[in-house]
């Protein structure tokens, strides 16, 4: 775990999950020299294709490859997250340690039921994270986010704004490709066929991208939904 102190924080069910939804705005932040980091809640163990060995060496290429800051994995079983106590208290523990301003998670509602389940668990320990009495035996400082971000997965969602990634769209696609048992990287991968492991599924991929940039009268897009009203403060309208 890094000491830093992270302004934005991304968090995926499965190994992957983050890059897929965020990698062009992470590319974005560091560009602006933050520190970013991703917490991981299971090691995608449960995927057709891959092991929890390949989709952690995976993993590690693409946390090179974005520059992360860092990056931890709870490891809180693939196609089991359950929105628990103790599971709360796990990613509580690790807001308090980060201190995040922002938090992203999955989609409140997808295809893959993890999504959903570990979007409604983050949502919930970044509430608990900042009430002081919440399994802080060690009383650390108690840290709530400003707000909560979910990126936009399988299932197309309405979003509250979206990132202009057009000038990282190609990188983005890099970072994606690292996970080369999931997807299509020229050649056929061994393993059963998966909704994410065709051609196809790369070309709905590109599609959503400009669909999200079209909202924005840009080429490509990552769009994203807040859990509350974003305030204006924030918007970078106002002289401080
Ligand atoms: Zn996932």
């Amino acid at each position: 775990m890094s000491s830093k102190q992270l302004k934005f924080l991304f968090i995926g069910a499965h190994p992957d999950d983050v890059e897929m939804g965020a990698a062009g705005t992470i590319l974005r932040l560091k560009q602006s020299g933050h520190w970013i980091g991703i917490i991981d809640l299971t090691q995608g163990e449960m995927g057709s294709r891959g092991s929890a060995e390949t989709r952690k060496a995976e993993s590690k290429e693409a946390s090179t490859f974005l520059a992360l800051d860092s990056r931890d994995n709870l490891n809180l079983g693939d196609a089991k997250i359950e929105n628990t106590e103790n599971n709360r208290a796990k990613i509580a523990e690790q807001i308090r340690s980060h201190k995040p301003d922002f938090v992203f998670c999955n989609a409140p509602k997808d295809r893959h039921i993890d999504h959903g389940y570990a979007a409604q668990l983050v949502l919930d320990a970044c509430f608990l994270s900042g009430l002081r009495k919440f399994h802080n035996e060690n009383d650390i400082a108690p840290h709530r986010p400003h707000n909560v971000f979910h990126y936009i997965q399988d299932y197309y969602i309405e979003p509250s704004f979206v990132v202009n990634i057009t000038s990282v769209y190609e990188e983005k696609m890099k970072a994606i490709l690292c996970y080369k048992t999931q997807f299509f990287t020229g050649s056929e991968q061994p393993g059963p066929q998966t909704p994410i492991s065709s051609p196809e599924f790369l070309e709905f991929f590109n599609g959503r991208a400009s669909q999200m940039g079209r909202l924005i009268s840009k080429r490509y897009g990552e769009g994203f939904i807040a859990h509350q009203p974003i305030d204006a403060e924030e918007m970078n309208w106002f002289d401080n």
